[in-house]
């Protein structure tokens, strides 16, 4: 199974248009949205949903009101600040807790139940591109780690059970644990980097992380005529570094167009999309399909 992940070192660097361009022209593949806490493939790949799962993951603590005697050591305890008084009764801040139980083992009267947290949602769906597995963490919830290895879990039995090589991830953005979730399993990421001082920042930090659980980067600088000082420092960086230059993109308007049009680059002929359908054949040259 070739599994492709799609990264950058933060959001906005272009990774979904990249992701949507190269699910266009991707064959035999499931295509996994694993930016759980702001989705957005979905915009573009207009998925039918065929399955919807709850998302549930630890726990939130809930004050019994009939057995609490407001003493104060559940307040005392937590770490979170999230036990606060209201009009005299002690309760949990939902959005503050951290489901650690220390509240819930340490209450003398046992008045705190610990029930499970529903955090989201996750779908599979057809779409537009072919089969797709996404999902969708409600505000303020966490665990979007375990959300995200839950997707590719998914993902890979879905493309096992139909025949389809190919599991192609638009990763999360940033360097935090859905992107380490991300990673897991994967056997090339796909790097999008702006040029810019940020952007060589982020693109070092997407390396290190790449370099630590041994997935091979490709690079793509997006929008390299911004800054093309910038563009050949990271371009410097791949060279010294191992990586492979998978191309430069050039700013271009096409891109907001296409976004309006609810279309990929890869669809219809126009110069960003010309270049992504070449680094899409490099790719595969890179890691090919089985
Ligand atoms: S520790 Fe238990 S009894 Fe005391 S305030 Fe908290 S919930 Fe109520
Ligand atoms: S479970 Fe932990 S974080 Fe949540 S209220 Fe209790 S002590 Fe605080």
């Amino acid at each position: 199974m070739r599994e492709i992940v799609v990264i950058s070192g933060k959001g906005g660097t272009g990774k979904t248009t990249i992701s949507a361009a190269f699910a266009y022209l991707a064959e035999n593949k499931v295509i996994c949205d694993l930016d759980v806490d702001a989705p957005d493939l979905h915009i573009l790949l207009e998925p039918a949903i065929r399955e919807r799962h709850d998302f549930i993951s630890g726990h939130k603590a809930v004050i019994q009101q009939d057995v609490c005697v407001q003493c104060g050591q559940c307040a005392n305890l937590c770490a979170f600040a999230a036990v606060q008084v209201k009009e005299g009764r002690h309760v949990v801040d939902e959005l503050r807790c951290e489901g650690c139980g220390v509240c819930v083992a340490l209450c003398p009267q046992k008045a705190i139940v610990f029930p499970d947290s529903h955090c989201g949602q996750w779908y599979v769906s057809d779409s537009r591109f072919g089969l797709m597995v996404h999902a969708q963490l409600f505000p303020g919830e966490e665990n979007s780690g375990r959300l995200v290895s839950l997707l590719k879990t998914e993902a890979r039995q879905r493309a096992r059970a139909v025949g389809l090589g190919t599991i192609l991830c638009d990763g999360s953005p940033g360097v935090g644990c859905p992107v380490i979730s991300s990673l897991s399993g994967a056997g090339l990421a796909v790097g999008v980097v702006e040029p810019t001082p940020s952007g060589r920042h982020d693109f070092m930090r997407i390396a290190d992380l790449c370099r630590h659980f041994r997935v091979p980067l490709a690079v793509i600088i997006n929008k390299e005529d911004l800054n093309p000082a910038e563009a050949e420092a990271i371009a410097g960086l791949c060279a010294e570094q191992g990586h492979t230059l998978l191309g430069r993109l050039p700013f271009d308007p096409v891109v907001t167009t296409a976004m309006v049009c609810r279309k990929a680059l890869t669809e219809f002929d126009n110069v960003v999309g010309n270049s992504l359908k070449d680094m899409w054949s490099a790719l595969q040259a890179l890691y090919p399909g089985k």
